[in-house]
């Protein structure tokens, strides 16, 4: 058997054009309610290069979208306070619907407190304490924007996960936790997999839906997986290559797991880029929440 390739790229544009079309709806307005532009704020702080690239992405989609998009880049060295402070300001900015700080912060910054700083209305990572319990607690949230994607390119394969096994490796705040939440939110069985669990090749042969979110270069192998079974591979992991640059490999050994399984997402192409689609989703439900209007159809 070879499996289904999961077209992330192409799924992740498709979304984007939904997300730019009810843009321009709630620009518009309705005759009577004004209309409005969501606005998406991310905080840099630093030169990561890896992180300058995610948000040099995140502000070319979120602008292609016909959202605004506001950058504010800090030094590696910003006194905690300094970046409070930004983020009260930003909380109370009304063309500001979406605030996102991207992580890592440098080790002198308490991602907690930063975190917690961000209100929750406005808080389109889904990291803030309320965010994340009101998911756990199967109330209208907003969710973290990898585990969203993993759902969306889930759902391109079966219509509906009621009563699937499903089984995720990692219980990240970032991905793995709130991923079985959504998981559960549409009825599958759930199985969440960590560093301490045992038999986790005996655990997988078991599902029908297998997530990896692990950061362990090709860990999931072809002899653990059901015939059959659709596998999201949430793994980025940069490895040297043969000449001298960085190749990226998932959690999954593709080329393996690919002859067993019904469907696979390639990393890259596959979950990496769900995650910068679904923000742009967070910031226009955001702005609609805010402003009392319905929940837009994406
Ligand atoms: P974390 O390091 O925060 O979490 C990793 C999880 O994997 C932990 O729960 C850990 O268990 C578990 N784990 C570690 N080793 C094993 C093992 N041998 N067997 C089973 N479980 C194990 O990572 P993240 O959740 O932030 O990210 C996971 C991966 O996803 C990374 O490769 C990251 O780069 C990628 N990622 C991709 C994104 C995208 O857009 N595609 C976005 C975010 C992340 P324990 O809790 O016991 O320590």
């Amino acid at each position: 058997m070879t499996a289904r390739i999961i077209d992330g790229k192409l799924i992740a544009a498709e979304l984007r054009a939904r997300v730019a079309d009810e843009v321009a709806r709630v620009q518009r307005g309705d005759g009577i309610t004004p209309g409005i532009t969501p606005g998406l704020a991310v905080v840099l702080v630093g030169s990561d290069p890896a992180s300058q690239v995610y948000v040099r992405s995140k502000h070319k989609q979120t602008q292609a979208a016909g959202m605004a998009s506001f950058e504010h880049v800090l030094p590696d060295d910003v006194a905690q306070g300094e970046l409070l402070a930004l983020i009260a300001r930003l909380n109370r900015d009304t063309a500001v619907h979406g605030i996102l700080v991207q992580l890592p912060l440098p080790k002198t910054l308490n991602t907690e407190t930063v975190i917690n700083a961000i209100d929750p209305a406005k808080d389109v990572d889904g990291l803030h304490p309320n965010n994340a319990g009101r998911l756990a607690g199967g109330l209208a949230a907003l969710s973290p924007c990898t585990p969203l994607g993993c759902i969306i390119l889930t759902k391109s394969v079966h219509a509906s996960l009621e009563g699937m096994n499903a089984i995720v490796i990692g219980r990240s705040n970032l991905v793995g936790r709130p991923l079985v939440q959504l998981l559960l939110n549409e009825n599958a069985t759930v199985t969440i997999a960590h560093s301490r669990s045992r038999e986790l090749k005996q655990l997988c042969a078991r599902a029908d839906l297998v997530y990896a979110a692990v950061g362990k270069p090709e860990m999931v192998r072809g002899d653990w997986i059901k015939p059959g079974a659709t596998v999201i591979d949430v793994g980025i992991n940069r490895l040297p290559d043969t000449d001298g640059k960085t190749r990226l490999v998932g959690d999954v050994a593709f080329a393996e797991v690919s002859q067993v399984a019904g469907a696979i997402t390639p990393v890259p192409g596959g979950v990496g880029q769900m995650t910068v689609a679904c923000l742009l989703v967070n910031t226009l439900r955001a702005a609609c929440a805010i402003h009392g209007l319905p929940k837009p159809a994406v």
